[in-house]
C-alpha cells in the first residue's frame, strides 16, 4: 500500500516493523464538548484507513486515548485546562464530564460506523506511567525543572521541526492576547511534561508526583499510552493535521528521546473539514454535531459517504446543499442495489478481478473516493446480481456504508408496501381514466388521479404505454 507520510513529506510504501502486524495508534478526543462533524472527518478516515489494512491482510491492533486531563486551551502549553472550562460551563465535576462526552462521542461514532478501537485508554487512567517517563527523561538529562513545573528541553535534539515544515512563529508566545509568555522554558519550543505550579490553582484533578502535586501535559499522554498498550515502536500514528505540530512533534521528541531509537514510522494526517468560517473548531462558537444532522433529517452515513467522496489529504468544505446531492446520491444507490436478485452462483473470476481494481484504487494513498466508485463499477459489470452483491458486500467491510443492510431495508419496505396493495382496484382505476381521458371527460379523470394519489400510486406515461408504481 502506498500511504502518504508526513514524516518525509511524501507517498511511501507502508511497511510496519514485523511482518503483517501493525501497531497503530489514534489521538483520541478531548472530552470536553460534543465532538463536531470536523473531528469525525478524521475519524472516518481513521476507521476506513483501519478496516482497509485489515481488508489488505494486516493484523492490526488500534489504540486510542481519551484526553479527560491536560489539553490546554492553547497547543503552546497556555490557557486553560479544556476539560476544567467545559465543567465550569456545565456546573459538572470534570469527571462526569469526560464520562458525558465520552459516551457522547462512542455514540456518534456508532452512528457512522466508525469501529471503537481496540483499545481505549483515558489519560486519567496511566498517570503512573506518565510520571515513569518524565522520571525517565529528567535522568537521562532530556528534561528540567523550572518554576515548579518539568519542562522537555528541545535544545538536546539534533533535529525537532521532524516534520519539516512548521514554522518558529507557530510557537511564537506573547504576540496574541490569550497567549502568554512561559518565562521559565530555557527555549521556546520547549513544553511542559508535567505542572505542578501552573496558574490554574483550581485545577480539579491533581496527583502526588515526585515534583509534587500537580497533572500531566498533553503530549505526554499519547506517547506513554502507546509504549503502554503497543509497545516500544508504533507502525502507523494518526490524527487530524492541526495534531502535527505542536502535538505530535512533541510525541516523536519525548519518545524517541525515552526509548533511545525511532518510534514511530509513519504519520498519517487527516485534513480539515471547512466552513465559510474556515476550519470547523469549537471554540468559533456554534458547530455541527452528528445529532444536529439527525435532528435535520440526515442520515448519519450521508455524512460518512460525503466523506469518503473525498480524499483525507485534501480539505474538505461542508455545506448543506453538496450533504443533499450526497444524500440522494445514497438513496439512488441503495435503491440499484436492492433491485439485484439474490439468485445464481458467485463469478469468482469476475469478482476477483473487481477486487483487485478496489485494491488498486485504495493502495493508492487510501483513494475512497476511488473505492466508492468501485460500487457503481460492480452494478454495471457484466455479471450476475450474486457476484454483485458479493462483491458489494465485500467492499462495505471498508466502506461501512451499510449499503447491504439498507437495500434488504428497502427491499421489505417495497415487499410490505405492495403486499398491500390491490392491484386489480389500480389496475381498474387505471383503465376507467384511461377511458375517461379518451372521452376527455377531464372532471372524472382528475377525480381518479386523485384517488391512486391517495393509495401512493404513481402513474407513467411512457412510449411503453401506462406503468404504475407505488411511491417510496
Ligand atoms: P480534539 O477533540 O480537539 O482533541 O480533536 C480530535 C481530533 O479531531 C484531532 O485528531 C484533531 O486533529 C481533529 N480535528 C479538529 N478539528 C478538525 C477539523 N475541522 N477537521 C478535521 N479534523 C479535525
Ligand atoms: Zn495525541
Amino acid at each position: 500500500m502506498i500511504l502518504y507520510n508526513t514524516l518525509g513529506n511524501e507517498k511511501q510504501e507502508f511497511i510496519p516493523f514485523e511482518g503483517n502486524k501493525v501497531r497503530m495508534y489514534t489521538c483520541g478526543p478531548t472530552v470536553y464538548h460534543y465532538a463536531h462533524i470536523g473531528n469525525l472527518r478524521t475519524y472516518i478516515m481513521e476507521d476506513v484507513l483501519e478496516k482497509y489494512l485489515r481488508y489488505a491482510g494486516y493484523d492490526v491492533k488500534r489504540v486510542m486515548n481519551i484526553t479527560d486531563v491536560g489539553h490546554l486551551s492553547s497547543d503552546a502549553d497556555t490557557g486553560e485546562d479544556k476539560m476544567l472550562k467545559g465543567a465550569k460551563r456545565e456546573k459538572k465535576t470534570v469527571l462526569e464530564i469526560a464520562k458525558f462526552y465520552t459516551d457522547a462521542f462512542f455514540e456518534d461514532c456508532k452512528k457512522l460506523n466508525i469501529k471503537t478501537p481496540d483499545v481505549v485508554e483515558p489519560a486519567t487512567n496511566c498517570i503512573a506511567e506518565f510520571i515513569d517517563m518524565v522520571s525517565v527523561l529528567l535522568e537521562k538529562d532530556y528534561a528540567y525543572i523550572s518554576g515548579g513545573n518539568v519542562y522537555f528541553d528541545t535544545s538536546k535534539l539534533d533535529k525537532y521541526y521532524v516534520f519539516g515544515n512548521q514554522k518558529e512563529e507557530d510557537l511564537e508566545v506573547g504576540v496574541r492576547d490569550d497567549v502568554e509568555e512561559d518565562l521559565a522554558k530555557k527555549n521556546k519550543t520547549d513544553f511542559v511534561l508535567w505542572f505542578t505550579k501552573s496558574k490554574f490553582d483550581d485545577q480539579e484533578l491533581k496527583w502526588d508526583s515526585p515534583w509534587g502535586i500537580g497533572y500531566p501535559g498533553w503530549h505526554i499522554e499519547c506517547s506513554s499510552i502507546s509504549i503502554k498498550h503497543l509497545g516500544e515502536y508504533c507502525d502507523i500514528h494518526c490524527g487530524g493535521v492541526d495534531n502535527a505540530f505542536p502535538h505530535h512533534t512533541n510525541e516523536i521528541a519525548q519518545s524517541e528521546a525515552y526509548l533511545g531509537h525511532q518510534w514511530c514510522k509513519h504519520w498519517f494526517h487527516v485534513l480539515h473539514l471547512l466552513d465559510r468560517r474556515g476550519k470547523m473548531s469549537k471554540s468559533k462558537g456554534e458547530f455541527l454535531t452528528v445529532s444536529l444532522l439527525q435532528e435535520k433529517g440526515y442520515n448519519p452515513l450521508a455524512y460518512r459517504m460525503f466523506c469518503l467522496q473525498s480524499h483525507y489529504r485534501k480539505p474538505l468544505m461542508f455545506d448543506f446543499d453538496t450533504l443533499d446531492n450526497t444524500v440522494t446520491a445514497y438513496n439512488k444507490l441503495v435503491n440499484r442495489i436492492a433491485n439485484l436478485k439474490d439468485d445464481g452462483e458467485i463469478e469468482t473470476a469476475v469478482a476477483d478481478e473487481y477486487i483487485a481494481k478496489f485494491k488498486e484504487s485504495m493502495d493508492n494513498d487510501l483513494n475512497t473516493s476511488l473505492g466508492l466508485t468501485c460500487v457503481y463499477d460492480v452494478l454495471k459489470a457484466k455479471t450476475n446480481d450474486k457476484t454483485k452483491l458479493f462483491l458489494i458486500a465485500d467492499f462495505d467491510k471498508v466502506l461501512s456504508l451499510d449499503l447491504i443492510a439498507a437495500a434488504e431495508k428497502v427491499k421489505a419496505e417495497n415487499e410490505t408496501k405492495t403486499a398491500d396493495v390491490d392491484v386489480a382496484k389500480i389496475e381498474e382505476l387505471i383503465a376507467k381514466r384511461t377511458q375517461a381521458r379518451a372521452d376527455k371527460d377531464w372532471a372524472t379523470a382528475d377525480a381518479i388521479r386523485d384517488e391512486l394519489a391517495a393509495m401512493h400510486v404513481i402513474v407513467k406515461d411512457s412510449k411503453y404505454g401506462i406503468t404504475w408504481e407505488i411511491q417510496n
